[in-house]
């Protein structure tokens, strides 16, 4: 709209400058009597026209936005054209003006639909008249405009396409992006991933208490470690065979994961041991959430196991300043063995002056 306004504009302007220069040099002026009676009303229709497409535009949503904003477009430049005519030679460029608004919607069929409406308004408005010989008919001119608007409807037409090539070789290159970044996520995901239970893995397990390791030692921040590992599981393999042996893994690990606060971490260690980590916890919670495992394993019904129930036991132990990943570990691992030592199927905690504290279900 704000082009149209301006057009508007420089038409005012350049009426006044030529009614300026015709009064100085008192030549009999078309902007004299009915003609300037014409003007005028001209002038006013444009400026009417204008107020009622901003005060629609500004009304109506969206639907057949486009179409109407050009069809205005196309009837001011019209109407400018009348207007321009008697004073300004080359005024059929404004004829223009629809073709360029045209190709701001970047819509071929928009385009070509305008660009035929507006020549054939061309011919009616050249030819018509001159045919019942109200003004004359200059044939350089209108091959010249017509030329014009032809040659400027192929190229809109061909700026249009280029832009539409641009565009798809824009989408499907962030497409390919988009579709390279979920690759390498899933990828990221699997390499850190145990694919039967769906825990972290030995790997990804390590890396973690590293870096955990450094931040308690760095921050003070408590850590615990505990290592669970489920009772008589080969005896469970050889029974009722391995494919129940895997659905023992994953019900537990299924367990673990629903039992541990976000915070936690969880990894499938080996065969069928797990190691938790509690970060930012009391040692007390950290020993509330293994039990908790234990019995809610110990509880846990599975018709492949024909009525026979499934246990773990624990090894629980805290991370004191400057004993390193090696002797948390050993430390956790030794109260493991002290509860498969000791009957199986409860949480052993690991107590700095070498007693341990066992929790029986
Ligand atoms: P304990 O109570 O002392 O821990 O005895 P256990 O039988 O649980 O321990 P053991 O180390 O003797 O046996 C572990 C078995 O776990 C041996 C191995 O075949 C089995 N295993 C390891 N990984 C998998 C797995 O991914 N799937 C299945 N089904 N079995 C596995
Ligand atoms: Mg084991
Ligand atoms: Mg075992």
């Amino acid at each position: 709209m704000i082009f149209y306004w301006l057009t508007a504009l420089l038409l005012f302007v350049s009426e006044a400058i030529s009614w300026l220069t015709s009064f100085k040099s008192k030549e009999s002026s078309r902007f004299w009597g009915n003609n300037g009676l014409i003007y005028i009303s001209v002038d006013l229709f444009i400026v009417l026209l204008l107020c009622a497409v901003e005060l629609w535009l500004r009304r109506e949503k969206k639907v057949y936005l486009k179409r109407a904003v050009l069809f205005c477009g196309l009837v001011l430049s019209y109407v400018f054209y009348f207007v321009l005519d008697p004073i300004v030679n080359g005024s059929e460029i404004i004829l223009v003006m629809p073709l360029m608004t045209s190709l701001v919607y970047f819509e071929k069929m928009l385009l070509k639909s305008f660009a035929i409406l507006n020549i054939v308004l061309y011919l009616i408005v050249t030819l018509v008249p001159a045919v019942l010989q109200w003004t004359s008919f200059d044939s350089a001119d209108f091959v010249l405009v017509l030329t014009v608007l032809l040659i400027g409807s192929m190229l809109g037409q061909s700026v249009i396409i280029r832009s539409q090539e641009m565009r798809k070789a824009v989408e499907s290159l962030v497409k390919s992006e988009q579709k390279l970044i979920v690759e390498k996520a899933i990828s990221d995901k699997l390499l850190k991933i145990d694919a039967l239970t769906g825990l972290y893995n030995h790997k990804t397990f390590h890396e973690y208490i590293e870096n955990l390791i450094q931040h308690a030692e760095a921050n003070g921040v408590p850590i615990h470690l505990a290592v669970l590992d489920i009772d008589n599981f080969k005896m469970i393999n050889d029974t009722f065979g391995h494919w129940v042996g895997d659905i023992v893994l994953k019900e537990v690990a299924a367990r673990v994961t629903k039992l541990i606060s976000p915070n936690d971490f969880a990894a499938r260690y080996g065969g069928e041991e797990f190691a938790l980590i509690f970060a930012d916890t009391t040692a007390e919670e950290a020993q509330g959430c293994c039990e908790a495992i234990r019995s809610e394993v110990e509880q846990m019904i599975l018709p492949q196991l024909e009525g026979r129930s499934v246990t773990i036991s624990s090894g629980l132990c805290s991370y004191f300043s400057g004993d390193g990943k090696e002797k948390l570990f050993r430390n956790a691992d030794g109260s493991l063995y002290q509860a498969k030592r000791s009957g199986k199927n409860k949480v052993v905690v690991y107590q700095e002056l070498g007693s341990m504290v066992t929790m029986h279900m």
